[in-house]
């Protein structure tokens, strides 16, 4: 117990708030603080565990004379309060780092540019049809510090984005994943890739020997890094592209497993579609594998998971015309995947909040693939100038449901309507959530 040490809470959420319930449980004295504001659901539980907290404010003298901080992945490292606790040489961790000195649970935790949020619903899923004691945390479902305070699970499947892993120093993930790693959340990280790179690879920080590492061997920065590195866990390669002989890989057709008893299974079989998925089915195989789960369970798994909303999901088949929401999609590489699993003539919905994007990388398969797009943002003018020379028709929509009406036109019997948007949503929608809900409430008006 830590008679009396002073903790100072940052951002009152659903991680700020666990982390709260389990500071008071661990002996701490607690203060919350939100600059915004804090929901009523989170304010109550506060009162009820007799904290401090204030919203619309940091008290500057009382944050910074406590003896530990627990910060919210959302603020930035350069905020003045984070800023003078750093000059004042107090401990900023995060929500993951605090409560992992807490846990007793293994964990498997996972990372990557995008695939996080499947990848570990889908590992969390195998666990579960395994019957292990599992929890699911980090940026999905409940707090972590909350269940580690409430709960008695063997395992935690967590998914780590960077800005939490760059608030963990001495964590240690028992089966670490490292899916991709491509340019995004830039501004972050003073737009030098090394240092989202660096902050992505914390993932094996403190691994020895016992514990393994699950990463995707076709990913050229992923490799130079490992190449350069000494790392001591298990190697665990998958691969879309080579055999692995200790690791998995899959061709057009099955994926193959080779760690302990061979697995093997056909990609038909899946219930996720599109490259990206075989990649994310490989590396939770990996891990159901370590984990020595039957491959009939993983069989069973793979075939019946049904992911989140709003990543390639099939909203409804219209007079032929198939309609895809995958308003998750707010980079370019994942929008690229989308493409890539089309396999009609699309007419395509991007657009949106531009982070940087070099869209480039997207033109062979817009060629082949795309009939027509529809840009859906306020300002469309990049999409335009870049894609006019490569697709004939290219129109505007400032709605959701005026892209739809768009694209009910625009395509044909068995073609395709994808929302793919390769941009974040705010300037015309709350969030992705949001913006696929409008999209998908406007299909089922049509
Ligand atoms: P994250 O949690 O990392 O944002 P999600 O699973 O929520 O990842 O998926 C985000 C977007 O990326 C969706 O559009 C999805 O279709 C796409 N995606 C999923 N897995 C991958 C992958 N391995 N590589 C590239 N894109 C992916």
């Amino acid at each position: 117990m830590q008679e009396n040490k002073k903790i100072a809470i940052l951002g009152a959420g659903e991680s700020g708030v666990g982390t709260a319930y389990l500071a008071v449980q661990q002996g701490w004295n607690v203060f919350v603080s939100d600059f915004g504001n804090i929901k009523k659901e989170y304010k109550e539980e506060l009162e009820t565990l007799n904290i401090d907290w204030e919203e619309g404010k940091h008290d500057f003298e009382r944050i910074l004379s406590a003896d530990l901080i627990v910060k919210s992945p959302g603020i930035s490292p350069k905020s003045e309060i984070i800023q003078r606790a750093l000059a004042k040489g107090i401990k900023i961790v995060s929500e993951i780092e605090f409560a992992g000195k807490y846990n007793k649970a293994k964990t498997i935790c996972i990372t990557g540019s995008n695939g996080k949020t499947t990848t570990t619903m889908l590992t969390f899923h195998i666990l579960k049809k395994a019957g292990f004691k599992v929890g699911l945390a980090g940026n999905v479902g409940k707090s972590f510090a909350k269940q580690v305070a409430t709960e008695d699970f063997d395992w935690y499947v967590l998914e780590l984005s960077s800005f939490q892993l760059d608030d963990m120093f001495e964590f240690k993930a028992d089966i670490s994943m490292l899916l991709n790693i491509t340019p995004d959340h830039l501004d972050r990280y003073n737009y030098e890739m090394q240092n989202y790179v660096d902050s992505k690879f914390r993932i094996i920080q403190n691994q020895t020997e016992n514990d393994y590492f699950i990463y995707n061997a076709d990913d050229e920065l992923i490799m130079k890094e490992i190449n350069s590195k000494l790392i001591k866990a298990q190697k665990l390669p998958f691969s879309i592209k080579t055999v692995q002989e200790h690791g998995a890989f899959a061709d057009d057709k099955q994926i193959t497993i080779n760690i302990k008893e061979q697995f093997i299974m056909s990609i038909h079989d899946f219930a996720l579609k599109g490259k990206h998925n075989t990649q994310n089915t490989l590396a939770s195989g990996l891990a159901a594998r370590v984990l020595d789960i039957r491959n009939e369970t993983l069989r069973e798994s793979f075939s019946d998971f049904v992911n989140v909303e709003h990543r390639l999901e099939f909203v409804a088949k219209v007079n032929g015309i198939e309609f895809i929401n995958d308003s998750k999609a707010t980079n370019v590489n994942s929008a690229w995947f989308a493409l890539e699993s089309m396999d009609k003539p699309t007419v395509w919905i991007v657009g949106g909040v531009d982070k940087g994007n070099d869209y480039s990388e997207l033109e062979a398969l817009v060629k082949d693939k795309v009939k027509a797009i529809i840009c859906l943002g306020t300002d469309n003018q990049k999409i335009i100038d870049f894609f006019s020379k490569d697709v004939e028709t290219i129109v505007e929509a400032k709605s959701a449901l005026e892209a739809v009406a768009y694209g009910y036109r625009l395509a044909g019997k068995d073609e395709t309507v994808l929302l793919s948007p390769a941009c974040a949503s705010f300037d015309l929608f709350d969030n992705y959530e949001d913006r696929g809900n409008q999209f998908k409430s406007a299909v089922r008006s049509l």
